[in-house]
């Protein structure tokens, strides 16, 4: 393959046919690594007005290490994977104090920094550095898979390692940041995983599977994902005009607020081990629906209560939460499960 082609090819069609994305008009580290932690898990469009939002309200590491925690979990409410923006307080923090705020500048220092794996550390030092490092995701690896017309499992490591080489040997003498926005948008957008469009393609003069035929066969992806169903008895709580919430201290919602739920098999044992938890009393009286969330490798099944807290809610339990009203639940960062609860309310 003559690869001054295939680059010059992919990075002319990139300069006109490219997204126009609000993270693409800037090479500043930070706000490429808030879009691209954003966009790890969730849809180009989603992301577009939370990146906006974020970077309006925390427009450096600086103010990020310093935010309130409540502010960042509550900018990032909606998107998920709550941890995500955890991690990044922690590594603009380390950023603080071990680079004087100043984003670090090569990928090697970049991944060692929390939250950040091979392919944000690889976008971020070459869209933000230059650095000549290829993005390898879903996008990427399918491309490869297609261009060279490789069998691999690329849902294994050991492929995402080898077809690291396969990237840096083709970004080599490119424009890093616009090689690999390229491959980004070319995956997104044209070399899609049903029905690639081969004739738009720019760099279809170079793909063997297309040649053969056999480009809607791969690339091969086996996933070996073993979803868990939990099952929960959730209860909205209500004391007069407010509603009983608590903040998580750990696990998949750690932060966040939310309604109580106990992984139990009725009322009665929801209302026994609340009150062991909390040390005063509720009453379930209504059933509502089971409403369900999926997270990556769990589902959760919901069956949502209606309750009431006959006496005033004492202190004196283990655990503790507090009464709110609507208005101020809408100001609270909610888990995205439990937002979908809050529909019951009104
Ligand atoms: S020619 Fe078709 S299969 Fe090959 S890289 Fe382009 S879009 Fe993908």
């Amino acid at each position: 393959m003559n690869i001054e082609i295939f680059q010059k090819n992919l990075i002319e069609w990139y300069k006109k046919e490219g997204r126009d994305l609000p993270w693409r008009h800037t090479r500043d580290p930070y706000a490429i690594w808030v879009s691209e932690i954003m966009l790890q898990q969730t849809q180009v469009d989603t992301v577009k007005n939370y990146y906006i939002r974020f970077l309006k309200t925390l427009p450096d590491v600086q103010s990020l290490a310093e935010a309130d925690e409540d502010l960042i979990f509550k900018l990032w409410e909606g998107l998920g994977y709550y941890r995500r923006v955890r991690h990044m307080q922690e590594a603009a923090r380390r950023i603080m104090d071990e680079y004087d705020g100043h984003f670090p500048d090569n990928y090697d220092d970049i991944i060692r920094l929390k939250g950040i794996g091979a392919y944000t550390a690889s976008a971020i030092s070459s869209i933000a550095f230059g650095q000549e490092k290829g993005v390898i995701d879903g996008n990427t690896l399918r491309i490869l898979s297609r261009i060279y017309n490789r069998q691999d499992n690329i849902a294994l490591d050991k492929t995402k390692k080898a077809w690291q080489f396969l990237m840096d040997d083709l970004i080599h003498g490119s424009d890093p940041s616009m090689f690999n926005q390229g491959m980004m948008d070319l995956g997104a957008g044209i070399c899609t995983p049903k029905h690639p469009d081969c004739k738009s393609c720019p760099v279809s003069d170079f793909c063997e599977a297309h040649a053969s035929g056999t480009e809607s066969l791969l690339p091969v992806n086996i996933k070996n994902t073993s979803k868990t169903d939990l099952y929960y008895i959730t209860a909205i709580l209500k004391k007069d005009d407010k509603y009983f919430l608590i903040k998580n201290k750990e696990g998949l919602l750690e932060n966040l607020y939310g309604f109580v739920q106990y992984e139990v098999e009725s009322p009665v044992s929801f209302e026994e081990t609340f009150y062991e938890n909390y040390g005063f009393s509720v009453r379930l009286y209504e059933y509502c629906k089971e409403i369900k969330h999926v997270f990556s490798h769990r589902i959760w099944h919901m069956n949502v209560y209606l309750g009431e807290i006959p006496d005033e809610p004492g202190t004196s339990g283990r655990l503790s939460g507090h009464l709110y009203t609507e208005a101020e639940m809408a100001e609270l960062p909610i888990s995205t499960a439990h937002r979908k609860i809050c529909t019951q309310i009104s």
